[in-house]
């Protein structure tokens, strides 16, 4: 007797797979709506009725020919671990499309358990499953289930151990494809035998009907054979021939529609349904949503209505951020004297992390808003009312899944975005889609993007990533467009877009979906940005100076100093009331800055201040009524003359600071840039950070938030990015858009780089970093050029 059992949860995407996968396990796992998210297999462990069940949740998946990733991942997990049994979560709302994929576990021969799920959604449509008749013709066990609400779960259970304990041996069902196809498939079988690359893991017949349907891995699989690989060829194409000739289809058609014949079979005698149920809720809805008119004018509302949500939501939150950072480098100046040890922590972790960090509440809204979406089925509607717009752009209805999780709305990943294009089978299109992809927004520019609007476009910043989004899909579908119809050219590939229908998303599924997102955006914050920030920060100040140049400031500085105390009417003023420097210090500072004004209302002001004893001491009516008038024309005079050291002193550290910053490894590769930047707008800080970009997208914020505190202008060190770069005349809002725009469009980022040429090669890998390069850089050129002809934003 077997005491621990591990069973594979499989099904279609949405068919209840992940909810079923938590309710048996109590786990979290991320919920939505539409094909493409789940591809990594998770896994829990519980105790039932003394048995270990161990649970795996394999990716949603419609078929198992290895089309798709999903598909590969789920197969490759069934044949190579081959667990005791497989639960096939069925939406028993749309049976006959779900149970296509039952159908293949039966041929793959692994022991089966169907759960019958969502039957609540088919009743309320009026659909009614005869479990009974389904299991005794289907020839599998199935238990109905309301994954949502737990029911059925531990009878689900109770099955599993049931069919687990009798440990049978894999069995593949054997379906009829017609004759010429069962006849080719007996003879490519044979063939199989014989050769060497057969493998125990699958049966024959399944490698043969695989091989038919053009199945990716088993056609890899048998080219290790050359020998039987043309034999089987000559089978195959003999059969296509023949089956062209006589039904007009292809075998993978014909196959198919005997599947789904076979399903029919069964369902015919098991299901009852309704007539009047026909057009159920999510139908009437979509009359709307996706209406020809009124669905996209919903589709822009609804988008323009999340940045509005974002932004206003997250104001407040994103304050308390700044406060905090703040506060923090108040107190790391006062624990951590002067040098690089400070420079590290408060201009290259805090200014540089902590400035990716602040946009949190902003990240945690949007993804919260984009959670609403996916679990609702909406952005499925999304992506039915773009395929129509992507089709006339060359682009597949398959690319706009991709598309959507790189970014389409915002916050997303091109990664994913990259693999997604899986599902693509064309070749030209997939490649077409996996270049545009990365023009999306994905979650790393957000940062950017909102430290830039929070600096240049507070006046409408909803309308402002609004229009960044539409202008991030114009420009992915006109490259689609120019790619399609010069080194991508071909034709388009049929397609149907499935629905799947509308759900109120549960607040605990949106909660999770939410974290899991903003989670990963502060793990990436605390260890890869962390780690670029730090190599950044050293690349931007070392070398430092030499001990020479160094000098000549120090120098310099020693020399304003000793002439201004050697000013006679501050001479006297030491001389005569008081003993030393740091008297004089204090004193000035507030006397020049409120005396010299004269006017009570900063007077008052600063008596308000912490320095009130100070200054009381000086300002106080008493004070200068007891001084003469003699002693308060001197010590107005020394006044003056202190400020103007000061002035001059600061003017001195900030071009220390600034030659530091350009003789710096970092600083020398912004300058060399800066002969190309200069024509968009881009000085040596800015260009620092695009080329750390390159690592990561949030990096541009974290080495501009570095570049902006080891080079404090004015002395000012306080404020957010977004404040310094309000400050800086180098700054307006056309470089700020200018900016927007390059990062949107310039080199993907590496890991992105590294994607792209896992699906294909380096040579479109390549072509990828330099066709965006060249994007950005005319697209920036135009905008930047123009702007500044016209006096636009400057
Ligand atoms: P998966 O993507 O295939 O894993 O499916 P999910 O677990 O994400 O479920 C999709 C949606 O269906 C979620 O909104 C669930 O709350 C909902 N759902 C799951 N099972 C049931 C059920 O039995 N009845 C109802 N009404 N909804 C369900
Ligand atoms: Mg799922």
């Amino acid at each position: 007797m077997k005491q621990k059992i591990t069973i594979a949860l499989s099904g279609n995407p949405n068919s209840g797979k992940t909810t079923a996968f938590n309710a048996i396990t109590g786990a979290r796992q991320h919920i939505a709506n539409y094909p493409g998210v789940t591809v990594e297999k998770k896994f829990g462990r519980i105790n039932h009725k003394g048995y270990e069940i161990e649970v795996v949740d394999l990716p949603g998946t419609y078929s198992l020919t290895a089309y798709s990733l999903e598909e590969i991942v789920a197969r490759d997990f069934l044949v190579n671990e081959r667990p005791d049994v497989v639960v096939d979560i069925v939406d028993a709302s749309n049976l006959d499309r779900n149970l296509y994929l039952a159908v293949q576990f039966k041929e793959l021969g692994i022991p089966l358990i169907i759960a019958l799920n969502m039957v609540d959604v088919a009743e309320s449509r009026g659909i009614k499953v005869n479990q009974e008749t389904l299991s005794t013709l289907f020839d599998v066990p199935v238990v109905p289930t309301v994954a949502r609400s737990e029911k059925g779960i531990n009878e689900l259970l109770d099955k599993v151990i049931e069919v687990a304990l009798e440990g049978e041996e894999w069995q593949p069902e054997i379906i009829s494809y017609g004759i010429d196809i069962d006849q080719s498939l007996h003879e490519i079988e044979e063939v199989i035998k014989k050769g060497i690359v057969y493998d125990e893991k699958y049966s024959p017949r399944w490698l043969a009907l695989k091989y038919l349907e053009k199945d990716r891995q088993i056609i890899e699989l048998i080219k290790g054979d050359p020998e039987i690989k043309k034999e089987i060829d000559r089978i195959c194409k003999r059969t296509f021939k023949h089956i062209m000739d006589t039904l007009e289809e292809e075998p993978e058609g014909i196959i198919a529609d005997h599947r789904y014949g076979y399903i029919a079979g069964i369902t015919k005698k098991s299901v009852k349904r309704k007539i009047e149920s026909r057009l159920n809720v999510s139908d009437k809805i979509d009359k709307v949503l996706t209406n020809r008119i009124i669905g996209p004018v919903i589709m822009m509302t609804v988008l323009y209505g999340i940045y509005e949500f974002t932004f206003r939501a997250s104001k407040t939150p994103l304050g308390w951020f700044e406060v905090f950072f703040e506060w923090l480098k108040g107190m790391i100046s006062l624990s951590i004297p002067e040098g690089n040890l400070h420079s590290l922590i408060v201009s290259g972790i805090i200014d540089g992390v902590g400035g990716v960090l602040s946009f949190v509440p902003l990240i945690m809204f949007m993804f919260f808003a984009i959670a609403i979406l996916e679990d609702s089925g909406y952005m499925a509607r999304v992506a039915y009312m773009l395929d129509r717009v992507l089709r006339w752009f060359g682009l597949h209805g398959n690319s706009v899944m991709a598309l959507l999780i790189s970014g389409g709305i915002s916050g997303g990943c091109a990664v994913p975005g990259v693999m997604a294009t899986r599902t693509l089978r064309d070749p030209k299109e997939r490649i077409a889609t996996l270049l545009v992809v990365p023009f999306m927004n994905c979650g790393a520019k957000l940062p950017v993007f909102a430290m830039l609007i929070g600096a240049f476009f507070t006046e409408n910043m909803a309308g402002m990533m609004f229009v960044f989004t539409l202008l991030s899909w114009s420009f992915a579908l006109f490259a689609a467009k120019i790619l399609r119809s010069t080194v991508l050219r071909g034709p388009k590939t049929p397609f149907v877009m499935e629905l799947p229908p509308y759900r109120a998303p549960t607040i605990k599924g949106l909660l999770i979906h939410t974290w899991e997102r903003t989670w990963q955006y502060i793990k990436k914050a605390g260890t890869i940005i962390l780690g670029i920030s730090v190599i950044l920060w050293a690349m931007m100040t070392f070398p430092g100076l030499s001990k020479e140049q160094a000098q000549i400031y120090e120098d310099h500085r020693t020399r304003l100093r000793e002439s201004f105390l050697s000013l006679p009417e501050v001479k006297e003023f030491i001389k005569d009331k008081h003993g030393g420097l740091i008297t004089l210090d204090e004193l000035f500072t507030e006397y020049n800055t409120a005396f010299l004004n004269n006017d009570m209302e900063s007077v008052k002001a600063l008596a308000k201040s912490p320095f009130f004893p100070i200054v009381e001491r000086i300002l106080s009516k008493e004070a200068i009524e007891r001084r003469s008038e003699e002693e308060n024309s001197a010590l107005l005079k020394a006044a003056a003359a202190y400020a103007g050291l000061r002035a001059k002193i600061a003017n001195i550290e900030v071009n220390e600071q600034q030659a530091s910053l350009k003789g710096s490894i970092a600083g020398r590769i912004g300058l060399g840039l800066e002969g190309i930047s200069r024509t968009i707008g881009f000085d040596y800080r800015t260009n620092i950070a695009l080329v750390g970009g390159f690592a990561a997208k949030e990096v541009v914020v974290s080495t501009l938030g570095t570049a902006y505190s080891l080079d404090k202008v004015g002395s000012e060190q306080s404020g957010s990015l977004s404040e310094k770069l309000r400050r800086d005349p180098d700054w307006n809002p056309l470089v700020a858009f200018t900016l927007v725009l390059f990062t949107m469009l310039y080199v993907p980022c590496f890991v992105t780089v590294i994607s792209i040429k896992r699906e294909s090669s380096w040579k479109w890998a390549g072509f990828s970093m330099i066709f965006n390069l060249i994007v950005a850089y005319l697209v920036s050129l135009m905008v930047y050029q123009i702007g500044s002809a016209l006096g636009i934003g400057i």
